[in-house]
């Protein structure tokens, strides 16, 4: 899913709030934008692992070193959560 701009300055504003020091924490070098997609992770439930319901994460990721960072895009109000 790509982000619309509105979701996109949601994502911008909440990052500024809770992370002001866009460095990387992996190397102290390169800085930490975003993607313009969200991914999906599974969580699994019970012993079996069953699939649903999947989580949708605001990825942050370092221009320099490659190292990512996933926040809960429902947590940043980008998306609900059903
Ligand atoms: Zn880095």
């Amino acid at each position: 899913m790509s982000l619309s701009q509105k979701q996109m300055d949601k994502a911008e504003a909440w990052l500024s709030r809770h992370m002001p020091d866009r460095t990387c924490p992996a190397r102290r070098r390169g800085n930490q934008g975003f993607w313009h997609q969200l991914v999906t992770a599974p969580t699994l439930q019970g012993e079996r692992g069953t699939i649903p319901p999947m989580l949708a994460f605001l990825v942050a990721q370092c221009d320099h070193c490659g190292h990512a960072m996933l926040f809960d895009a429902a947590k940043i109000g980008i998306i609900e959560r059903r």
